[in-house]
């Protein structure tokens, strides 16, 4: 059967280019990169030409990489990780700011640390204050402003949404935070941005920012979290000390020169492919709402992602249509997935005021760098069958 893969912001297929890296990790270069002689010395070498070229496509110095297991991984390091440190210095935590529409690696490390269930890092009970979004997803400003004073301690707002695509306007919130806040420290999970944006100028004003690899054609498994110089951090894994402390675990060299490889084939072209992109994203989000009447485009009015095509259909439950679609091939996602791949109520539609029985309805497709004029065919015809379908009971 055809595979039409619509699910890129779940994870992105692996590229070629980073594959044929990787290999030779899995076989003669199999160093640890921390050891003193020269099998040891070639990991290293491999592992810091990586880190170069992933500071550098970052806007980053190379000393401020941490490499981690992933965007989770990041996130929770950025979050507990600074409160945690503001602790072992004998300061207030500080209460945590982050915006409503968080992926849940923020919003549950934000909540876990609220509940004092970080204590365990020195991290005490303290207040999490969420930013309400407007009806596209983007965060309000103003209610940012009115959460912030002198005593938080992390703000963590997102680049670009995983589920509907928005894309924040982070320049103008870190000046707010800068404004209200000036002693907290800046997180932005930029794992969906990383793909299309220009990362160096857009997260240039954020203390710390999370990357994922596998949502750029890299390896699973494996992230980045950088911490700009003199940003206070302190590890959530404790061991070897790896990552100048902040990090420690024997590296995984194969996984950093994947993300490094990622990272350079998003960027080449990226504007041109992202031009590409937003054409059969359109396409797709036109063709079906004009097939289907009682089908609503997700954001309209704010800048979204050019890979994102989040649709409700009315009249449909989304479980029931992703199974029509996964049996004609068609693999797309309801946005929120728990592990076992069961789709969740949306806490960004909720946010957003979409009302339960429109939120039930939502798919998202999301394309990416494989994606072809032929898939957007393919979905065109598959999709206004599958929802015709399910209307008709
Ligand atoms: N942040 C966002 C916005 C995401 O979309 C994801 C993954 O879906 C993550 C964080 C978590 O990244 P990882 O899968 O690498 O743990």
């Amino acid at each position: 059967m055809t595979v039409t893969y619509l699910d890129h912001a779940a994870t992105s297929p692996v590229r070629p280019e980073v594959v044929a890296a990787m290999a030779p990790f899995s076989g003669p270069r199999y160093g640890n990169a921390s050891g003193p002689h020269r099998v040891a010395r070639d990991a290293r070498r491999a592992l810091e030409d990586a880190r170069e070229e992933v500071a550098a496509m970052l806007g980053a110095a190379a000393s401020e990489v941490v490499f981690t297991s992933g965007g989770t991984e990041s996130a929770n390091l950025a979050v507990t990780g600074v409160l945690a440190a503001r602790a072992a210095v004998g300061r207030p935590a500080g209460s945590v700011v982050c915006s409503a529409v968080e992926h849940s690696a923020v919003l549950a490390s934000c909540a876990a640390a609220a509940a004092g269930t970080a204590r365990v890092q020195g991290v005490p009970a303290l207040a999490h204050r969420v930013v309400p979004v407007d009806d596209q997803g983007t965060i309000d400003l103003a209610a940012l402003a009115e959460l912030l004073d002198p005593g938080v301690g992390v703000v963590s707002l997102m680049l670009a949404n995983n589920e509907v695509g928005t894309v924040q306007p982070l320049a103008e919130a870190a000046a707010v935070v800068r404004q209200r806040a000036p002693g907290a420290v800046l997180h932005t999970d930029a794992v969906q941005a990383a793909p299309w944006l220009d990362l160096p100028v857009l997260v240039a004003d954020a203390d710390l920012v999370s990357i994922s690899a596998h949502k750029l054609g890299g390896p699973k498994g494996v992230g980045v979290l950088v911490v700009r110089a003199g940003v206070p951090l302190r590890a959530l894994l404790h061991g070897g000390g790896q990552e100048h402390e902040r990090r420690s675990g024997t590296h995984d060299v194969a996984g950093a020169v994947g993300l490094a490889v990622a990272l350079r084939e998003a960027a080449t072209g990226r504007r041109a492919e992202g031009v590409r992109v937003e054409g059969l994203s359109r396409r797709l989000g036109g063709g079906l709402t004009t097939a289907l009447p009682g089908t609503v485009p997700s954001v309209t009015k704010a800048p979204v992602l050019p890979g994102h095509c989040h649709l409700r259909f009315a009249g449909v439950e989304q479980e029931e249509l992703l199974v029509l679609l996964d049996d004609a091939g068609v693999c797309a996602s309801a946005g929120a997935a728990c592990a076992s791949g069961a789709s969740e109520p949306s806490h960004v539609l909720a946010a957003m005021g979409v009302p339960p029985d429109e939120a039930s309805g939502a798919v998202r497709f999301t394309l990416g760098y494989t994606t072809t004029a032929d898939d957007v065919t393919r979905a065109l015809e598959v999709v206004p069958r599958a929802v015709a379908r399910l209307r008709a009971g």
